[in-house]
């Protein structure tokens, strides 16, 4: 799915002339447990993705302004890198716009289900809005608008820190280095410079439970602490850089961290999408394929993405 992704992302840089995908490399460090990289290997080869497999002598070579202590071994993969999500999202709106889609702003609530099938759905403050299907695809909000997905898609606090590197040194910009993450004790990734708002890091440990709507985006001290001493240890010459920007996001997991898309239990007309955060995005294409095949009939969605497969689910 990710390949696929990746040649729909580049097929539509094509279409809307904007360079939406930057291909940096990608450097997965493997900690003590490496179980997720192993696992990973068979799948990369399978889907024909490029990657080598380094020893941490060997990384450290190649990268020596990262410290590769705790690191047992890396995979790089040459062709992968990031997505600008802001210029992304803007993107795709634009498009669904001149294709003749019509974007409205307001907040929607489940309308009853009556012989299988929602009637309508409504939309504050005084309007119902009928359709053959809905696709709610509402992210961290995903369990206030349908309680019965509470248990499965939990919205968490996350911090990320962008921090300045000296003028002129090259060794953190992706001229010198790819995106990072790190699977060790501390799990953490990063990218290097993105669109010049300095070397972005964030903790990947999931962070307290909240609620999207009413959250505090201000980071916290601890955040910061924890953040600046991950880079003393692992860019060391980084230890003492600025603090140049700081955002809160929400992740959305679902329990197996994996996608889901369903119907409804009640009803078939009304499809729930979501469960993967930032991977979503990423993977918007190639899985908006898959919904899009599921909403009009077409092709029944992949057994793997369906809420059956979650145990705690209450439905
Ligand atoms: C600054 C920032 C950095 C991030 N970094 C990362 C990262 O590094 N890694 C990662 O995994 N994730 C990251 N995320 C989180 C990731 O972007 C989200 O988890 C992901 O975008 C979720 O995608 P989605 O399309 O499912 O939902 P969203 O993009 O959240 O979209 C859901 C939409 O539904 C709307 N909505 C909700 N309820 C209703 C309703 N009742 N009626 C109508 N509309 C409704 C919301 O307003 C929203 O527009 C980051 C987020 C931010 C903001």
């Amino acid at each position: 799915m990710a390949a696929r992704a990746l040649q729909l992302w580049q097929e539509n840089e094509q279409r809307w002339n904007l360079k939406l995908f930057f291909p940096t490399g990608v450097l997965w460090m493997a900690g003590k447990d490496d179980s997720y990289e192993r696992a990973a290997m068979p799948l990369m080869k399978e889907a024909r993705v490029s990657f080598e497999k380094l020893s941490a002598a060997e990384c450290a070579k190649r990268w020596p302004q990262i410290e590769f202590e705790d690191v047992s071994w890396s995979i790089y993969e040459p062709d992968a890198g990031y997505l600008v999500a802001r210029r992304g999202c803007e993107a795709v709106f634009n498009a669904f716009l001149k294709e003749g889609g019509e974007y409205r702003q307001a907040e929607a609530t489940p309308g009853p289900i009556a012989a299988n099938r929602m009637e309508g759905i409504s939309l504050a403050p005084r309007e119902i809005l009928n359709a053959d299907s809905y696709v709610f695809a509402c992210g961290p909000w995903l369990g206030k608008v349908f309680p019965f997905l509470r248990p499965i898609i939990t919205p968490t606090r996350q911090e990320v820190f962008f921090f300045g590197t000296a003028a002129g040194d090259l060794r953190f910009t992706e001229a010198r280095l790819p995106v990072w993450i790190d699977n060790g004790k501390h799990v953490f990734y990063g990218i290097p410079g993105n669109q010049w708002r300095g070397f972005k890091i964030a903790d990947d440990t999931r962070g307290n439970v909240i609620d999207p709507s009413t959250m505090e985006r201000q980071t916290s001290a601890e955040g910061l602490a924890a953040a600046r001493a991950y880079l003393r240890r692992r860019f060391p010459a980084l230890a003492d850089a600025p603090l140049v920007e700081s955002r809160v996001c929400q992740y959305e997991n679902s329990t197996d961290q994996n996608f889901i898309l369903d119907h409804h239990p009640e009803t078939k007309n009304v499809w729930v999408v979501g469960g993967g955060s930032g991977h979503g995005f990423k993977h918007g294409p190639a899985l908006g394929e898959i919904v899009s095949d599921a909403v009009l009939g077409l092709k029944a969605p992949p057994k793997e993405l369906g809420l059956g497969r979650l145990r705690e689910c209450t439905c």
